[in-house]
């Protein structure tokens, strides 16, 4: 091969995600015999498994999409009787099919340099040998805009009030801050574990820049205008 000769993506032209070359497979696991319960702190002790399959960023020295597969075990506390799995927010976010790197990876391609969705789905698979629909790229995109947006709308008139409050939705913890006068949900975050001194303190700082962010312009507009210098 010649210096700076083109050479097309060996999988350009391919249309079905059947045909792109088959997965290289990464374990993880997330099985414990006893874990905390997230609602009482009692023991939980395990009484199944699970499996979860998510698309990760592809291993590029071998040209491979890559999927981690998760074996998670599953657990009932002692005393209440709730059901809970072990964290796995530091690998994706609840619910998610794809690692977090993906996400981000996907809407900092859109975000910062501007692709459009389908470019930025084609740019994932090339050159990150991982497949995401552009259709999914636009929801996260939407999504992390919407809560951009939402934010600016709440703090636009923020009360200076301020309530930060957790939530237990079953297997989920929702970190939740709002402006009570104004009766306002300001942000929040959704944790599939307890939340942890780190947790917390990171959502703090998010709101802390948030609002910052939010209060120098507002303030700014209510100044009286100058008077003229005599
Ligand atoms: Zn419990």
């Amino acid at each position: 091969m010649e210096p700076g000769e083109y050479l097309p993506d060996c999988t350009e032209g391919i249309t079905r995600v059947e045909d792109l070359p088959p997965p290289a497979v990464r374990r993880r696991s997330r099985n414990y015999r006893r874990r905390r319960c997230p609602l009482c702190g009692q023991p939980g002790y395990r009484y199944g498994w699970g499996q979860r399959r998510l698309d990760h960023v592809g291993d590029v020295a071998w040209n491979l999409p890559q999927v981690v597969r998760v074996r998670y075990s599953k657990h009932r506390c002692a005393s209440c009787r709730h059901c809970f799995t072990p964290a796995m927010s530091d690998l994706a976010p609840p619910g998610s099919h794809y690692t977090g790197r993906v996400l981000s990876l996907a809407v900092r391609l859109v975000v910062e340099d501007g692709l459009p969705y389908r470019a930025a789905s084609w740019h994932l698979w090339r050159d990150h040998r991982v497949f995401v629909p552009y259709a999914t790229i636009q929801n996260w995109v939407e999504a992390a805009r919407a809560e951009d947006d939402h934010l600016d709308w709440a703090l636009s008139d923020f009360s200076g009030y301020l309530a930060v409050d957790e939530l237990y939705d079953g297997p989920f913890c929702v970190l939740s801050a709002v402006d009570p006068r104004r009766q306002r949900r300001l942000l929040y975050e959704v944790l599939d574990h307890d939340p942890t001194q780190g947790d917390v303190l990171f959502f703090l700082a998010r709101l802390n820049e948030a609002i910052g962010a939010a209060r120098v312009p507002a303030v700014d507009a209510a100044l009286p205008p100058m008077a003229p210098t005599s």
